[in-house]
């Protein structure tokens, strides 16, 4: 059997910080303006490293992190905007299939459907989808998440009840801050919940590489004209809190 070596993906370097601290014996290597942290968590081998920003950076630090750190699986952790009505600020979303809303080869071929891969969504798969939607659950338990969290802070977000919800995440090279926009892409694709800019690309190479991932986002906004949201403020005190906990459930699993 392969030994197994788990690849951390954040999407912001604030939720790095707090998932590389959880590293015993913590080493750095540098490599295309990237930091790749290596130890163990719980005694199994991992690497960490901020992902940066769009599908190209993205896709290029999985597959470094593939190649270079021979990761047998990937779990990604991110902010979102919400397009689904139904998501607050604070809640998670869980990517069952994530497709990229960007990806348009008609008349070649169908809008959304990726090149030479006959495929439009790429699907987590349905065992590391539980692991993943358990630890989030236990941070959402009331107590759990006041541990977590100062109330203070949930209170300056307005997040009561956070919930996780599971289903179709959107990816593209573009960041959402209108209505029109944001309801462009809502009638498209009436089944995506969140809209962010890494997740289908990270998918898309895990799936030609066969590694089993999971892409966990928080939403940090509503993705429309009226997102005021304090972005560094949203990072520091909620989601990269979210992140560390998230992942220690993880691996509390495996
Ligand atoms: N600009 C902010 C945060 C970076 S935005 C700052 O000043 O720090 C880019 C990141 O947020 C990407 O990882 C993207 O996936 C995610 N994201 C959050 N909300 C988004 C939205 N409404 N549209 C697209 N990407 C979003």
């Amino acid at each position: 059997m392969k030994k197994r070596t788990i690849g951390i993906m954040g999407a912001m370097p604030e939720e790095i910080e707090g998932v590389v601290a959880l590293l015993a014996n913590p080493e750095v290597t540098k490599m295309g303006k990237r930091s790749y942290f290596t130890g163990q968590i719980n005694g199994i081998d991992t690497v960490v490293v901020f992902s940066r920003w769009g599908k190209v950076a993205a896709a290029t630090t999985v597959t470094t992190l593939i190649h270079e750190f021979k990761i047998t699986e990937l779990l990604f952790t991110g902010v979102a905007g919400a397009i689904h009505s139904d998501l607050k600020i604070g809640d998670i979303v869980l990517g069952k299939r994530l497709l990229q809303h960007d990806m348009d080869a008609r008349p070649l071929m169908e809008q959304y459907e990726i090149p030479l891969l006959s495929k439009t969504y790429f699907e987590s798969d349905t065992v590391h989808l539980a692991i993943a939607a358990k630890a989030v659950q236990k941070v959402f338990e009331n107590k759990a998440l006041h541990t977590v969290i100062a109330t203070e802070d949930l209170m300056q977000f307005d997040i009561a009840q956070p919930k996780l919800v599971i289903g179709d995440i959107a990816s593209g090279d573009q960041f959402f801050s209108g209505n029109e926009q944001k309801q462009g892409l809502a009638t498209q694709l009436p089944n995506v919940l969140c809209v962010e800019m890494e997740g289908a690309a990270v998918a898309q190479v895990c799936y030609e590489y066969e590694i089993p991932f999971s892409i966990i986002r928080t939403i940090s906004d509503v993705a429309d004209d009226n997102s005021h949201i304090d972005f560094p403020a949203f990072i520091q005190k909620i989601s990269s809190k979210y992140a560390a906990e998230i992942i220690k459930n993880i691996f509390e699993q495996i």
